[in-house]
This record gives structure tokens, sequence and C-alpha cells, in this order.
């Protein structure tokens, strides 16, 4: 696997049409996201202070609030199994399976589930598994990848699909919108009945209360959660808020910075369920993985990233975003801009510091974010550290050697402009890629033009 060179690759695939769509969808959601966020607070910077102020102190102390999430669902009867990476994650998805009755598993496809490669290994091992998502649904059967964390599918072309969709499940070629996602929706919902285990995942777990909340726009989540006999919730370490009151604040932050509305389609907040409630309940089990985030969390100034909820606002306004062909340009778990900062932290340095130097710095990002995370100085912090690591590949240490001692030299500086041009290609040519237009340089030395002037 070569990442930087693949990176390379994605980026140069792209062609005008596709960054114009790119643009029009991301231009979409900032309007909705404006308008949301004006009409949901009165007062976004005092509630983005507050949201990065709850972040900071979780993650300041991360350790004792996992451990009181920990302590109140065992209290109320639930289950958590901590996984330290992805492959430990699965091994304890598989005990689970495997002390059932065979029945099927619905798989609310996540982007922690894809982190942990859940989707694939449930494939391999044969298993009656469904993905419940209509979004994931269209685009398997596609064969594509989601373009964006809240709109995943916003790319796909409609015709392709209403192809695909009348061989595989009858529909219409002519059906409208309403009737497709009927059809789509009557042939997943007839897997939900025969449901042994659901996955989901949780985009908050909360101390105090030993409750998850999962936001989502098509309610497969809460339905899977609903039939199944056994809940998997999978949460990342870093969802953790301290109490249940902070949902008031970071439910409507997520909802209006994700797309504009004051409340998520779908809220489930829900734990362990009481024992006298009802006669048969499902056995709620929380999976908390890791992979590589106390790591990150252990370096006071790397944790600022873990405070991301997720909404995806720093994508709409990146303009490298904009450039990519989706999520799996940024090659990890995270896209967009937080994926420049997390995803080299949480996969080495070593092959993916080219994600964080892949940003013009413009600081957009960082004026969206509604926990206020320093999003383009942690770009910059990665550079640094990655020099400080000496990860700069041997060509490129050389190339710099080479162009300091040529530029400290008088007479190398006054040699004839083609010369001067024609070295600098060679030197930066592969890193400046096809579509930028290469810099100018001045036919004179200032040496020259000075001499020049002054008649010497
Ligand atoms: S970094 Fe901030 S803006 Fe970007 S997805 Fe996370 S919470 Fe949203």
């Amino acid at each position: 696997m070569r990442p930087f060179e693949d990176f390379i690759k994605d980026f140069d695939a792209k062609d005008l049409n596709a960054y114009e769509s790119s643009l029009r969808i991301m231009n979409h959601l900032n309007n909705s996201r404006e308008n949301g966020i004006k009409k949901a607070f009165s007062n976004i910077e005092l509630a983005r202070q507050r949201a990065a102020y709850t972040k900071w102190k979780v993650s300041e102390n991360l350790d004792k609030y996992l451990v009181d999430f920990e302590a109140s669902v065992l209290r109320k009867g639930g289950k958590v199994l901590w996984a330290y990476d992805a492959a430990n994650a699965l091994h304890e998805i598989e005990q689970i399976i495997n002390k059932g009755k065979g029945g099927r598993i619905l798989n609310s496809e996540s982007f922690l589930a894809t982190e942990i490669g859940l989707g694939s290994f449930l494939n391999k091992k044969n298993l009656k598994c469904v993905d419940t998502s209509i979004t994931s649904y269209f685009l398997d059967l596609l064969g594509e990848s989601a373009f964006h964390p809240i709109l995943p599918a916003a790319k796909i072309e409609r015709e392709e699909l209403l192809k695909k969709l009348n061989t595989s499940i009858r529909s219409s070629l002519e059906a409208g919108n309403e009737e497709i996602l009927s059809d789509v929706r009557d042939e997943l919902r007839r897997k939900f009945f025969e449901a042994e285990i659901g996955i989901v995942e949780a985009d908050f777990i909360i101390a105090d209360a030993g409750m998850v909340a999962i936001s989502e726009n098509e309610g497969d989540a809460r339905l899977s959660l609903t039939f199944s006999k056994t809940n998997i919730i999978l949460a990342s370490i870093d969802k953790i808020l301290p109490s249940f009151s902070d949902l008031e604040l970071f439910l409507p932050l997520l909802a209006t910075h994700s797309n504009g509305q004051f409340l998520p389609a779908y809220a489930s907040i829900l734990g362990p369920p009481a024992r006298d409630e009802t006669e048969v309940s499902p056995d709620f089990i929380v999976l908390l993985i890791d992979n590589g985030r106390s790591n990150i969390a252990a370096n006071q100034e790397q944790r600022q990233g873990l405070s991301c909820i997720g909404c995806g606002a720093c994508y709409d306004v990146c303009p490298v975003f904009a450039n990519s062909t989706g999520m799996t340009s940024y090659q990890g778990s995270y896209g967009g801009p937080i994926g420049q900062v997390l995803n080299p932290l949480q996969k080495g340095l070593d092959q993916y510091k080219h994600l964080s130097f892949a940003s013009t710095l413009c600081g957009k990002c960082t004026s969206v974010c509604p926990v206020n995370i320093d999003l383009h100085n942690h770009l910059l912090r990665n550079r640094h550290l990655s020099i400080k690591q000496n990860l700069e590949k041997t060509g490129e240490k050389l190339a710099w050697y080479t162009w300091k001692k040529l530029m400290l030299s008088r007479k190398n500086m006054n040699r004839p402009f083609a010369f001067k041009s024609f070295t600098l290609k060679q030197f930066f040519k592969d890193e400046w890629g096809n579509d930028r237009a290469f810099p100018k340089l001045a036919e004179k030395s200032f040496n020259q033009l000075w001499k020049e002037k002054m008649g010497l």
C-alpha cells in the first residue's frame, strides 16, 4: 500500500463536473446549517464555548468518566465490553454472536463499524446479516462508497439506481422518490422480524446515566434495537458526556451543524431496560472501542481533536474536500479537515502525514466547528511533529538541502533564468501536481536589477 501516491491519484482523478456537483451539495448544506443555527440559538458562540468546555473536561478526565459510565450501565443490568483495537472489537462481537441462536444480525452501518471492518467480517463469516440503512443499500447496489457523513449517497446517479433496483427488487423504472423508498423499506423491513442481534453506533454515551444517544435520519438503528433480542452499541471512547443534562446542548448542536434541523430526525436515548418494565427485555451491551484514541488522548496538544461530534460542518467549508472524491479520499475513519487531523494520528504520521500537509490552512473549518476544535492549528502541529520526528522522504530532504545551498550562493542566484526555472521544476514537480500553474521566477535576480539600476 502506498498511501501518499493513492491520495494524489484519487485527487487527480476528480473532474470539473464532479467538483461542481460537490460544491452544490456543500453549498446546500452550508445554507441549511446557517439558517438552522440562526433559528435554534440566540447566542451560538456561547453554546460552542459551553460545548468545548464540556468536551475539554471530558478529555482531561477520560478514564474517570469511562469508568463512571461502565458502573452506571452495570448498575442498571447492562454490560460494557472494552476493545483495545479493531481485532479485539470483532472478537468480542463474534463471541456474542456465537452465544446466540443463529438468528439474523442487523447491522446499522456506521463509520465506527466501517473503521473496525465489521461489514466485511460478518460477510466473511457467512452469517445471516443485513445492513439496515437504505443509504447503505443504495451504495452497495451501485458499488459506491459514502461521499459525505451527513449525505453519504448524495452523488449517486438516479438513472443507474433505478436500473439496479429494477433488477434486484423489481422496482418500477419510472418510480418516484416516495415509491423508491417505500419499495426498499418493504424489502429491508421484512428482515427486521427475524432479528436476533442489532448492532448500532452511539453518538453520545452518558456517564452519570449509563445511557446512550443515537442520532439518525432513517430510523433503522432504532428499529434494529427494537426488534433484536441482543442490542450491541458500538461507541468509541471519545463519545462520552458527563451528564444526561448535557444532551440538551449537544443534540441540537449536532443536528443544526449537520443539516440545519433543530433535533435529529430520529433521536433515541436508551439504556438497559428496567427489570420490572417488561418481562422479555433485550440484552444491552456497549462495546467501548479505543483503536488508537487513548494514545491521542494521552498527548495534551492532540487530545482536543477527540472532541469531534461528527457533525460534518468542517467538510462543507473546506476547499480540499470539494476537490476530493469523498470520505474514501481521507484514507481513514474520519473525513474532511478532522480526518486530516485525526487519521494521521490514529494510523501513524509516518505513512499518513500527507493528509495534514494537504491543506491551505485557511481556517474556515475552525470557524464553523460547534465544539471549537482548533483544526487548522492541529494540522500545523501535525506538520511540526512530522518534521521533528524526521519523517520527510529522503528525496524531499535532499531537495531542501540543495535548495538552501543554491539560495545562499550569489553565483547561483545570478544564473540564467532558464537554468533556475528548470532546476526548480526538477525539485518540486511531483508535489506540485498537474492542476496548478508552476510559479514563475523573476527573469533577473535582485542583485542583477540593482546593478543595472545603479549602473554598476
Ligand atoms: S471537527 Fe468540528 S466541525 Fe468537523 S465534524 Fe467534528 S465537530 Fe463537526
